[in-house]
């Protein structure tokens, strides 16, 4: 059987690292969200702004797919690689819309709460959850897209200008130019 992937390069965000389930081997791109069995442990890798499903089945992985499909073209045409269109808008705004919310004050300065209306189920108030982080994701002026071979990962930068989402990508980079 083959092995679920590792998630180590996962960040703690959940846009990007929903968003970073697709990755390169060296220029090609693979997607990571294959089979129930993935999607559990990225479930567990992942940093998730809701409360996962214990369990997940065929129907689940497809509903996470409908979502990071979308929120990947979109957070990549927030950073100039492709074209931003309605009909991503239109799945990532019916996956907000499915499971509605308010935002609250919080137990503390600069918290927030988060409170559904009604009573979604587990899977899909996760899912506007991560829907909301990719609207505020593509939103934020720091988003980048590392384009070295091995990665194609989004991440924010930490200073302006900075091309590659860490040292060893850029060392990647130019090796890869080198060879060229
Ligand atoms: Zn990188």
């Amino acid at each position: 059987m083959r092995a679920v992937p590792t998630w180590t390069w996962l960040e703690g965000h959940p846009a990007l690292d929903l968003a970073n389930t697709v990755k390169r081997t060296g220029m090609q791109e693979h997607d990571l969200l294959r089979s129930p069995r993935d999607l559990d442990s990225w479930l567990d890798a992942a940093a998730l702004p809701a409360p996962r499903p214990e369990t997940v089945d065929e129907a689940d992985l497809a509903a996470v797919i409908a979502l990071r499909d979308p929120a990947l073209r979109l957070l990549r045409a927030a950073v100039g690689r492709g074209p931003w269109l309605a009909a991503d808008v239109g799945a990532v705004n019916a996956v907000l819309l499915a499971a509605p919310e308010i935002e609250l004050v919080g137990d503390a300065p600069g918290a927030r709460t988060h409170q559904p209306l009604g009573e979604p189920a587990v899977l899909p108030r996760l899912l506007a959850r991560l829907a909301a982080e990719v609207r505020d994701a593509a939103a934020r002026p720091d988003l980048a897209f590392c384009d070295a071979p091995g990665c194609g990962q989004l991440f924010y930068r930490h200073r302006t200008n900075q091309a590659w989402c860490g040292p060893p990508c850029g060392n990647r980079a130019r090796v890869a130019r080198h060879g060229a």
